[in-house]
């Protein structure tokens, strides 16, 4: 069965423990692995996977008061949830339009392309190379 239009307009998405939820209006862009050092460091991780929606239909639905947000360079902030550690999304004062949801935590399994890859040059070396 394929969704309707009405709940295709959505994108959900919760914390690994439940406390934090969210939803965010379609379209979602820009779909990208970033292999960064802080990307790695904040999902613990080989990168950061995200996509970008607009800022304006972004909600948090349950969990507000759970979410911690670090500041990881002067205009980027990155929200986890305090109880799980989920890392949740990117966000900058540079481009306060858009916010970078962490693809890992919609609930349904991201079905469109991914776009870019990000600092590729610091890809860790035990990430397997088989994409070409
Ligand atoms: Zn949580
Ligand atoms: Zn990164």
């Amino acid at each position: 069965m394929s969704s309707s239009p009405s709940e295709a307009a959505l994108l959900r998405g919760s914390c690994l423990c439940g406390g934090v939820r969210y939803h965010a209006a379609l379209p979602a862009n820009h779909a990208s692995h970033c292999y960064c050092t802080m990307c790695q460091k904040h999902h613990g991780a080989a990168a950061g996977s995200y996509v970008n929606v607009a800022s304006d239909g972004f909600v948090i639905d349950a969990g507000l008061d759970l979410i911690t947000e670090f500041a990881s360079s002067p205009p980027a902030r990155r929200g986890f949830c305090s109880v799980c550690g989920s890392s949740l999304y990117w966000r900058s004062s540079e481009s306060a339009e858009s916010i970078a949801v962490t693809i890992g935590t919609l609930d349904e399994a991201w079905q469109g392309p991914i776009e870019k890859e990000w600092f590729v040059e610091q890809k860790p070396d035990w990430l397997p190379r088989n994409t070409g």
